[in-house]
């Protein structure tokens, strides 16, 4: 019902960039020329570091204003587009990574529910359109973790690593984990953790963006 809106509205309705809330320019994709142009500025120029992951990848500095507006529009206005698109000029812009497959940073069920997608797997299908490698959805998320806050500092450690699965053995397989921002990494350092006990032999994680 609300993608029919959606639609129905954009065919009526003069398009507007999600972010600049200004008209869009023709031949511009999901945002703004000016927007762009930004979003390019925003380049992060140094790496982060996953303790886990054999190598991090990161395109934009979560500092931004716009990348900050760009992350909040896809995940609370449900542009899954800008998401995708994203993704591909991500892989534009960086190294295509050796690896076997890409593995999206999963969402709690809940949030996909509502979100009705999950923007690491669109971004995901950006970046695999442009490097034709395939996605590949090996990490879960369990529905009941143990709460927290009742357990002990090591046991949390423990539980933080340990938050995600992987059903199915990933013997030999090189992969990237990917997702929309990295802050303290202990998402992606978790993603990680579940795929080198699987089997892995080489496990990168890359993210849109870093930062605070
Ligand atoms: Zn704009």
């Amino acid at each position: 019902m609300y993608q029919l809106t959606q639609s129905m509205m954009a065919a009526l309705l003069p398009e507007i960039c999600p972010l600049c809330k200004q008209l869009k320019q023709q031949h511009a994709e999901s945002i703004c020329h000016a927007c762009w142009h930004e979003l390019h500025l925003s380049r992060q120029v140094e790496g982060f570091i996953v303790n886990l992951a054999s190598e991090t990848t990161v395109w934009l500095s979560y500092d931004s204003a716009v990348v900050k507006a760009c992350m909040h529009a896809i995940k609370f206005n449900h542009l899954e587009q800008l998401a995708f698109t994203l993704g591909r000029c991500f892989a534009h812009n960086v190294n295509k990574p050796a690896v076997d497959a890409l593995v999206p940073v999963p969402l709690s069920w809940r949030r996909q529910y509502f979100r009705g997608f999950n923007q690491a797997e669109a971004i995901a299908r950006g970046a695999s359109s442009v490097w034709d490698l395939p996605v590949k959805h090996l990490i879960h998320r369990p529905k009941h973790g143990k709460a927290q806050a009742k357990l002990a500092m090591t046991a949390r450690l423990q539980s933080s690593l340990d938050r995600y699965q992987c059903p199915e053995a990933v013997d030999g397989q090189r992969l990237l984990v990917m997702d929309d921002t990295a802050t303290s990494g202990s998402t992606l350092n978790a993603c990680a953790h579940t795929l080198w006990t699987s089997g892995a032999s080489w496990v990168s994680v890359a993210a849109l963006a870093h930062g605070a």
